[in-house]
């Protein structure tokens, strides 16, 4: 049988990585003991109809429509093989559950170009649905410690109980962003092709994958005084604005927020933190 943990954490690619402020959680002790503990339950529950099918948050746009229904598919033993070949490139992995687990986005098959395109965050609802196509609504945890009590926990997650965020227009690209000084920056949500250019900065430098992703993303600063600079360079940017516009891209990113997902433990009354990562999401992999 495959190992579980083969799946790095969402953390490591996309919401973590890109907010850029925060050092990536490491999965909880109790969550990495779940995953290597023998899997005896979670047998993939039979799908209702029409569970293929979900609308995205932004979608995409062609000649002036908006189009943002999508389909995915379960996904099979080849699909498997196939995710399991591209060795532990985490953006890798992500991209290629896209691109065999996603049918469609509005009348277009899924491709390459296509899933650069779309917010991260419709690619994170999109590999939820794969989720939810290929082992059923529900995350199943059996025998889970309580971070506060210890006690052993058995859970039921059903999937849209993790926390998510919605555009509140979704068809709004440009967003204002107030700075220091009475300026103000307009900036874009940041697509799968932005992750994949941060990712690509690999010495571990989160200042440089910052300033790669303000550069992409920072479409003009206007000062206080009118003068509007457009693409200025992320090093040019203060220290407090440019953490000003990331905390403001990672607050508005549509889309699921999986390691802020937390319960409510009966016993001990108490609120335990559990974020989810890729690997619990598709731990019968
Ligand atoms: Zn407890």
């Amino acid at each position: 049988m495959t190992e579980p943990v083969v799946l790095p954490d969402f953390d490591s690619f996309g919401g973590q990585a890109l907010k850029g402020l925060e050092a990536p959680e490491e999965a909880t002790a109790a969550t990495q003991a779940l995953l290597s503990e023998d899997r005896n339950s979670g047998e993939p529950v039979i799908n209702a109809p029409g569970e293929s099918h979900l609308t995205l948050e932004r979608g995409i746009c062609r000649e002036g429509t908006w189009y943002r229904e999508a389909e995915v598919k379960e996904l099979t033993g080849a699909d498997e093989e196939a995710i399991a070949a591209v060795g532990s490139s985490s953006y890798k992995i992500f991209d290629t559950l896209l691109l065999r687990g996603v049918r469609t986005v509005g009348n277009e098959a899924m491709n390459r170009t296509l899933a650069a395109e779309l917010l991260i965050g419709d690619r994170e609802l999109l590999v939820m649905a794969i989720r939810r196509a290929t082992f059923g609504n529900d995350l199943e945890f059996d025998g889970l410690p309580c971070a506060n009590c210890e006690e052993l926990v058995d859970l039921t997650v059903p999937l849209d109980a993790i926390p998510a965020t919605r555009l509140q227009d979704p068809e709004q690209i440009e967003f204002p962003v107030p700075l220091r000084r009475g300026a103000t920056a307009t900036v874009r949500l940041p697509t799968g092709d932005d992750q994949a250019a941060v990712l690509t900065i690999k010495d571990g430098n989160a200042a440089k994958q910052d300033s790669e992703l303000l550069d992409r993303c920072v479409l003009r600063v206007q000062d206080a005084s009118g003068t509007v600079t457009r693409r200025p360079p992320a090093t040019s940017l203060s220290m407090s604005d440019r953490k000003t516009i990331l905390q403001f891209l990672a607050e508005t990113q549509p889309g699921p927020r999986y390691g802020d997902f937390s319960f409510v433990h009966e016993t001990c009354g108490k609120e335990v933190s559990l974020p989810i990562s890729l690997a619990i999401l598709f731990r019968g992999m």
